[in-house]
């Protein structure tokens, strides 16, 4: 997800599916071996005030940010849907979790200047709304998916409205963000 239209793919979603079909079937392996060996511990505990662990999730999920998003964000669970880990990724633009949002970007779409970008850019804008249009494959048995949904926000008081289709892929078994169109 980004508020700049530069990177359309020009790749089309059928030529990612026919990409990714033909993987090695090891990445359920991997993905365990990654929860066994817990990632290091996230940007998040320094900047969520506790008493927000009980409110309701940012992503509009009308559960708490406790049993919603937050796992995610502390690395204590993987998103188990593309859908779950848009969600958490709204989140974490809301809470400027930078870490979490390199750390879920895949490693094909990892520019170099991410983090910078992140890092010039995360403070200006305060998200207020998510609704989830739409999804296609991201579930259990998939290795891409798609999320469509409408995200609003504010750029120095001034009301903006993101219309995006974002498109995840898996790796080493774990969801990621690849790109976007929109
Ligand atoms: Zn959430």
């Amino acid at each position: 997800m980004s508020i700049e239209p530069d990177s359309d793919p020009t790749e089309s979603w059928n030529q990612l599916a026919d990409e990714t079909s033909s993987q090695d079937t090891s990445s359920c392996i991997d993905l365990f071996s990654e929860i066994d060996h817990a990632p290091p511990a996230m940007d998040a505990s320094d900047k969520i005030p506790r008493e927000r662990e009980e409110s309701l999730c940012p992503c509009k999920s009308r559960e708490s940010y406790a049993t919603c998003c937050m796992p995610y964000h502390y690395g204590r669970a993987k998103p188990e849907s593309a859908e779950q880990l848009m969600r958490s990724r709204y989140s974490a633009y809301f809470f400027r979790l930078i870490d979490y949002l390199v750390d879920t970007t895949h490693p094909d779409s990892r520019e170099p200047d991410l983090r910078a970008h992140f890092e010039s850019t995360i403070h200006k804008v305060n998200w207020s709304f998510l609704n989830i249009l739409g999804t296609s494959k991201g579930g259990k048995g998939d290795k891409v998916g798609k999320v469509e949904f409408v995200a609003k926000y504010f750029v120095e008081n001034e009301a903006q409205e993101l219309h995006e289709c974002s498109r995840f892929k898996r790796f080493k078994g774990a969801w990621k963000y690849l790109d976007h169109k929109g």
